[in-house]
């Protein structure tokens, strides 16, 4: 951001230098100009149409108008191109449409030009160049006319690199693509400019045309080169994004890298992914404020509400330049400074699964080919993001057991067979294993029904998951009994928390929430249950016979009158 204080500064050295300097320029070398004033416009049409028409590069206009100016000189002297000069610059900043708070180029440019044009004219006229001169029968004439060309070249780049340093405290490379294609240009047109002086002298006003219309086309034939290949950055670039999302497994995974890739390559200050819930509302599944992840208070979308609720209705992408355009939208949650926005449907199967959301704080950030990217990208991400979520549906399915929502026998026999090996390594030192049985759980499921059972089932798997947080894994390990595994516990801290577990159990009634009593109140039932306990590597060699120790602890204490916890004993 360039300070207040500077940017005024820049329009006090505007008003100091190029006013009085184009004043005394007019006093000191009057232009010679009666009867040219035809030719003098027909200069001043072709000198904004070349200064319309600027390349940009990397964001930074290469300016293509240093042959015209060339002519001009040669041919009125030095006010006239100053003026014809200036006039390019506010063409070339109008075409660029400069935002208000960077008005203050125009006087920087301003400046660059005047100095541009003053010593390059102080050269050629040090040099002995004259105007009106005729290169063809006088070739030794040329000289001045060429020093002229380097001169203003390299004024302008020395004042250029000043101006980077002093108001951008930017050091400026001289090897960088931009200089390396504005000496490229340069080169190229400046002969254009001595054979357009020389035409114009042989055949008058006609010249502008000959050289015009070739030079115009190449201008042309270059942006759109240009242009090409940014898009085709901008697709392999895609491609690769593609890849990494596919290779995510976890949604979030998926969601996270989407926003970092799509906020990395675009000019976004606010990311929102809006996933769209029983085909009518959205809902925020993630958001992007201010350079990170961060979540947001985002009240549900209806269709046709706002932006967002126009993607999701239509299916079409929404491109907005500017608050003006986006302003009749009712919308709900968007930033006051946002100014350009980008919406895309994020689109599956022929089914709008979402509704992506970009948005800057500029005006015209976001541009037609961009679009077309935001839309490849999105696609990419509606097959990333189903497949992620097949995948952990699936693994949750084949994981966990469906009634408890805990895991199930095969996952924890994976981890204790890990646990082992870990053991083994000596990466850990012990792992105690708890199995629980409720007692007479017969009878409850004979009293109460099946379906009574299960919720017993539901409500004491919640409660171990509960109790044990990290400590270990707790799993469903058939019927009614479950067992919790813990690594890095010692038997008499296992034995502990198992009693923790009995009394939790023994002590707190669960509730049946489908039957009442004849009161109408929900049934409360108490239950109890047997726990037995074993540890390694006191108790067992191999992960099997730890489960069956702990089995067998559970016998005993079933045998000695339920409702306790018992310990496995050689
Ligand atoms: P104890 O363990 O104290 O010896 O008596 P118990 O009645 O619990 O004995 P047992 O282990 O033989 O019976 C377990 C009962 O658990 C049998 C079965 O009907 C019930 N059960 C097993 N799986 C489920 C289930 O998923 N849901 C319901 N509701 N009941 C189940
Ligand atoms: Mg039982
Ligand atoms: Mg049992």
């Amino acid at each position: 951001m360039i300070k207040p204080r500077v940017k005024l500064a820049i329009w006090l050295c505007w008003f100091l230098i190029v006013p009085p300097g184009m004043w005394l320029t007019y006093h000191y070398d009057p232009p010679q100009i009666s009867g040219f004033h035809i030719d003098i416009m027909a200069f001043f049409l072709l000198i904004s149409v070349v200064a319309a028409m600027p390349i940009v590069i990397n964001n930074t206009p290469i300016f293509l108008i240093q042959w015209v100016s060339l002519t001009v000189f040669l041919l009125f002297g030095l006010f006239i191109e100053m003026l014809l000069f200036q006039i390019a610059v506010i063409v070339l900043l109008v075409k660029l449409r400069i935002p208000k708070e960077q008005l203050f180029r125009f006087p920087l440019n301003s400046i660059l030009f005047f100095i541009v044009s003053f010593c390059s004219a102080f050269i050629y006229y040090t040099l002995g160049g004259a105007h009106h001169v005729d290169f063809i029968h006088n070739p030794d004439a040329i000289w001045p006319a060429f020093m002229y060309g380097i001169s203003s070249y390299a004024v302008n780049q020395i004042v250029l690199a000043f101006i980077l340093w002093i108001v951008y405290g930017r050091k400026s490379s001289f090897y960088d693509k931009d200089f390396v294609w504005e000496t490229a240009t340069t080169l190229t047109t400046f002969p254009l400019g001595l054979i357009l002086y020389v035409l114009y002298q042989e055949v008058g006003l006609l010249a502008l045309l000959y050289v015009g219309i070739p030079f115009i086309s190449l201008s042309i034939i270059l942006k759109l080169y240009y242009s090409s290949d940014k898009i085709n950055q901008y697709l392999q670039k895609a491609t690769e994004i593609g890849n990494q999302l596919a290779a995510q497994l976890q949604v979030n995974e998926v969601v996270d890298l989407f926003i970092e890739k799509l906020t990395g390559m675009l000019p976004v200050d606010y990311a929102y992914i809006l996933d769209v819930v029983e085909g009518k509302e959205l809902h925020l599944l993630r958001s992007y404020e201010k350079g990170t992840i961060r979540p947001v208070d985002m009240r549900p979308i209806k269709k046709n509400d706002g932006i967002c609720g126009f993607v999701l209705s239509t299916g079409k992408s929404a491109l907005f330049n500017s608050k003006k355009e986006w302003k009749k939208f009712k919308t709900g949650y968007i930033p006051e400074t946002v100014e350009s926005v980008l919406s895309v449907p994020i689109v599956r199967n022929n089914q709008i699964i979402g509704v992506l959301f970009l948005a800057s704080n500029h005006k015209r950030a976001f541009e037609k080919p961009q679009l077309m990217i935001v839309e490849i990208l999105c696609s990419h991400f509606a097959v990333a993001l189903e497949n992620a979520k097949n995948y952990e549906k699936t693994k949750e399915y084949s994981e966990k057991c469906p009634i408890t929502k805990i895991y199930n026998y095969r996952y924890f026999e994976n981890i204790l067979f890990e646990e082992f090996n870990m053991l083994e390594q000596n990466k850990r030192q012990r792992l105690s294993l708890l199995i629980l049985d409720i007692d007479h759980f017969k009878k409850i499921n004979d009293t109460y029904g099946h379906q009574s059972g299960n919720e017993i089932l539901r409500e004491l798997a919640a409660r171990l998951t509960n109790l044990i947080g990290n400590k270990g894994t707790v799993a469903r390990y058939g019927g009614e009994e479950f067992v919790i595994l813990l690594p890095d516990m010692k038997k008499v801290d296992a034995l502990e928390l198992a009693e923790i577990v009995r009394q939790t159990i023994a002590n707190c009634p669960f509730t049946l929430l489908q039957t009442f009593d004849h009161e109408g109140k929900r049934h409360m039932i108490n239950i109890t249950a047997s726990i037995g306990a074993a540890a390694a590597p006191e108790d067992a060699d191999d992960p099997l016979a730890l489960i069956r120790h702990a089995d067998r602890a559970l016998y005993g204490a079933k045998r000695a009158g339920r409702n306790q916890v018992a310990e496995y004993e050689k």
